[in-house]
């Protein structure tokens, strides 16, 4: 027997129409290019993107065709997620941090016949125009006032031109909610990029499990600032799920640095951000050297790399501000994990929830996980084993676009290449990426343990630790840091920082002080990089 309830697809055209019926006088407000604040609703969004709609289509943009975006967090950007997607067709967020062959390799392996860009990707543009093979239109995201006189990209349009020519008069079309509708690359630290194509329904029902309370919390009374970018994973599927919600939008465009988040922060109210660690770093520099605090922020979201405890600390003892933990990757939409409190653990004494708010999360209801062992044997949860960890659910990467990179699943699980523990109340605390993992006498080393105890260090502003060949042990650990401004610390000091934090087998081995640490384009330390950096680097 079938049940009879009615057989709607999930779009995600209907975000937005909810918005705009639900909230339509609730704001999206971005921070611009320019500098200036740009202000409107979600009633106004939902009308310029059925205009865009139109025009879209007017440039023959079809179903399932590829459109391109080298944008930051903006509204043009967010008008471009709805129609891009509403009319059949798939956004390809491409990450501009790439180097310029990477975003050719992607732009031509997605076919994108379109590619809209903002005023800094000008010069970057010229320079790939020819390269991009199926580009038939380059739509420069502004008004007529800020167009260039000349350039050398052909035919050049104006985003505000287009959308002004068109009619806000546009049903968006149903269809099969399996279509594509984004495209994200994963960024490919061996090998080149793989296309992660997400459909509305994988989206919206993703959206549906980032709300909930234990997830990220969102609400229609939140002010929100995703600091991760829309080229990142969807910025972790906030301008899907906070239209859901109606919650307020703050985008900050281009101006991530620790004064111009906390401003605008403050200025627009915000309630809740999400970002990566690195980019909470520059805010917390910015807040300590300036002695400020936060009126209105209430919780952060920290992923995309590990978030060290003294982070957490900071946050929720200096600021009053909660820290959700969150694990995920681009394959998964990409939120897996999130690090909400049970009831019997929000009784705990402070030092014990923040022992558990330190490790990753526990599963959300669409997430399955389990860990094996080398030989595929699963392992149980108890919080001390490792393995590598598997997951599979309905917003989980089944194939890479293409079939790039053959059938990545095993027996239906998608296998993550992170290695954890799993604890009894299901926590997932992950030890480290398997190639980062520092193997040493036969025992495992946690890269993302000792980069932890680093940066806890008072002197310490941010830390990378690698394993370096050893005749005897394979890899030994050493630490390379910054540190903070106007702080020292020597190296024999900060390895006796290690003493009794560790067992004495995984110690670092040494410390190497340096000004800068390398970065992948998602704002995560390159260990790849850093790896190349020391090749010439000898133990003690
Ligand atoms: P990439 O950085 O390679 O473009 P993703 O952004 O999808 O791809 O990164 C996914 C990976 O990032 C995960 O497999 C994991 O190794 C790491 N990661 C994400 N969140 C966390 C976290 N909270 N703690 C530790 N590692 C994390």
């Amino acid at each position: 027997m079938q049940g009879l309830m009615m057989d709607m697809p999930l779009l995600i055209s209907d975000l937005i129409k909810h918005a705009d019926r639900n909230h339509g006088d609730t704001e999206i407000v971005s921070k611009t290019v320019e500098g200036s604040i740009h202000r409107y609703t979600y009633h106004d969004a939902h009308a310029r993107a059925r205009r865009l709609a139109n025009a879209l289509q007017a440039l023959g943009v079809k179903n399932s065709d590829r459109v391109g975006t080298l944008a930051w967090n903006g509204y043009r950007h967010y008008e471009l997620y709805y129609a891009v997607s509403g009319i059949g067709g798939v956004i390809n967020t491409l990450n501009p941090r790439l180097f310029p062959e990477q975003i050719t390799y992607i732009s031509n392996h997605a076919e994108n016949t379109a590619l809209f860009f903002e005023l800094t990707f000008v010069p970057l543009v010229e320079k790939l125009a020819p390269l991009l093979k199926a580009v038939k239109h380059f739509v420069l995201m502004t008004d007529r006032a800020h167009m260039p006189a000349a350039t050398a990209i052909p035919n050049l349009q104006c985003y505000e031109d287009l959308v002004a020519q068109q009619d806000d008069r546009f049903e968006w079309p149903s269809f099969d909610e399996r279509t594509a509708a984004a495209l994200c690359y994963t960024s490919g630290t061996t090998g080149n990029p793989k296309g992660v194509l997400f459909s509305h329904r994988s989206t919206v029902i993703h959206a549906l499990a980032a709300a909930m309370p234990d997830t990220l919390n969102l609400s229609a009374r939140d002010s929100i600032l995703p600091v991760v970018p829309m080229f990142h994973a969807n910025a972790w599927s906030l301008p899907y799920a906070c239209t859901m919600v109606g919650a307020k939008m703050v985008f900050p465009g281009p101006h991530l640095d620790g004064k111009s988040v906390y401003d605008l922060i403050e200025q627009e109210k915000v309630t809740l951000s999400a970002g990566v660690p690195t980019v909470w770093l520059m805010l917390l520099q910015h807040l300590s050297s300036n002695k400020l605090k936060f009126s209105t922020l209430k919780r952060t979201v920290i992923g995309g790399s590990a978030c060290p405890p003294a982070m957490i600390r900071a946050f929720q003892d200096d600021y009053g501000v909660g820290v959700f933990h969150a694990w995920g990757m681009t394959e998964m939409s990409p939120l897996g994990t999130v690090g909400s409190l049970k009831a019997k653990q929000a009784a705990l004494g402070k030092e014990e929830r923040y022992a558990i708010q330190a490790k990753q999360g526990r599963g959300i209801f669409g997430v399955e996980m389990k860990i094996v062992d080398e030989e595929g044997k699963e392992l149980p949860w108890d919080g001390k084993r490792f393995g590598n960890l598997l997951v599979k659910g309905p917003w989980i990467t089944s194939a890479y676009l293409k079939g790039e990179g053959g059938d990545p699943l095993i027996n239906g699980w998608f296998p993550t290449g992170d290695v954890a523990t799993i604890d009894a109340d299901g926590y997932l605390q992950i030890t480290d990426r398997s190639k980062d993992v520092i193997k040493s006498g036969g025992e495992w080393i946690s890269s993302i343990d000792l980069e932890n105890i680093a940066v806890a260090h008072p002197a310490i502003q941010e830390a990378a630790v690698i394993g370096i060949a050893h005749p005897k042990w394979d890899e030994r650990p050493i630490v390379v840091a910054i540190k903070k401004a106007g702080q020292e610390v020597s190296k024999a000091a900060l390895l006796k920082f290690y003493e009794g934090k560790v067992a004495k087998w995984s110690m670092p081995e040494d410390v190497v002080f340096v000004t800068e640490l390398p970065h992948t384009a998602t704002g995560k330390l390159s260990k790849l990089t850093l790896r190349q950096q020391m090749k010439d680097y000898k133990l003690p």
